[in-house]
C-alpha cells in the first residue's frame, strides 16, 4: 500500500499528569493506547502548577519531569515535554492543546488519555466545551472507579456536549502515585511498581521521605 505522507494526519496521544511520579500505571496504559488507536507518538506533559492540587504538595517540576524522562527514554513512541512546566501561573489543559495545534497542524488528532477516576472531572476544567472540540478522550478503567458510573459519565459527556471518549479497557492496574510515596515514606518497596530508573532517581534524590 502506497502511503502518501505530505497527507497523513497526525496522530497524537497526550498523557497529562502529574506524574509524582509517573509509574508503571500510566506506561502500561499509554503503550497499550499506542498500540490500539496507532498513535504517532505519545507525549507525557507533567503538569506545571496544577490548579487542582492546591490542597497538597506537589514535588518540585523538575524533578517530575525528569522522573518521566527516564521513564520513557527506552521507547521510541513516547515522549516528555515541558511545556506545561515551562509555563507561568497555573497550568491550563486548554492552553496546552492550542499550542500543540500550531506545532502538528490544525488537522492533527490529538488523543488524550485519562484515567476513568479523571472522566467526572473534566467539566471543571477550564473551557471544557472548547477542549472538547480540540481532543478526544481516550479513558481507561482503573481500580476505584465503579463500571457502571464510569459509562454513565462517558455517555452524559458524549450526550451533553459532544464530547469523543474512546474507551479501552485495560487489565486493572492497582497503581497509584499517592500509594508509591506512602510506600516510600514507609520505607516500603516500589520495585516494578515504577521503572528502574525512575526507583533510582527517587532514592538518590531523597524524594517523599
Ligand atoms: P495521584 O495518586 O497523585 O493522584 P495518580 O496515580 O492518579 O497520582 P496522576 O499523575 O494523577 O497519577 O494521573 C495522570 C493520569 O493517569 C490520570 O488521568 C489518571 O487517571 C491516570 N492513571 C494513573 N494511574 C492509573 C492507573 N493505574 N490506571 C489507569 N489510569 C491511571
Ligand atoms: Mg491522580
Amino acid at each position: 500500500m502506497v502511503q502518501n505522507n505530505v497527507t497523513k494526519i497526525k496522530k497524537i496521544g497526550i498523557s497529562g499528569g502529574t506524574f509524582d511520579p509517573v509509574h508503571c500505571g500510566h506506561l502500561i496504559a499509554a503503550q497499550e493506547i499506542r498500540e490500539r488507536l496507532k498513535l504517532d507518538k505519545v507525549l507525557f506533559i507533567p503538569v506545571g502548577l496544577p490548579p487542582h492540587k492546591k490542597d497538597h504538595r506537589v514535588t518540585e517540576a523538575e524533578h517530575r519531569y525528569n522522573m518521566v524522562f527516564e521513564a520513557v527514554r527506552s521507547n521510541p513512541f513516547f515522549e516528555v515535554s515541558r511545556i506545561e512546566i515551562d509555563r507561568e501561573g497555573y497550568t491550563y489543559t486548554i492552553d496546552t492543546l492550542q499550542y500543540l495545534k500550531t506545532v502538528y497542524g490544525d488537522d492533527a488528532r490529538l488523543f488524550f488519555i485519562i484515567g476513568a477516576d479523571v472522566v467526572p472531572e473534566l467539566v471543571t476544567w477550564r473551557q471544557f466545551e472548547e477542549i472538547f472540540r480540540l481532543c478526544e478522550f481516550v479513558a481507561v478503567n482503573r481500580p476505584g472507579t465503579q463500571k457502571k458510573d464510569f459509562f454513565k459519565n462517558v455517555r452524559y459527556l458524549k450526550e451533553q456536549y459532544s464530547a469523543i471518549i474512546h474507551i479501552i479497557k485495560l487489565p486493572l492496574i492497582e497503581i497509584s502515585s499517592t500509594d508509591i510515596r506512602r510506600r516510600v515514606k514507609e520505607g516500603r518497596t516500589i520495585k516494578y511498581l515504577v521503572p528502574e530508573s525512575v526507583e533510582k532517581y527517587i532514592y538518590e534524590n531523597g524524594l517523599y521521605r
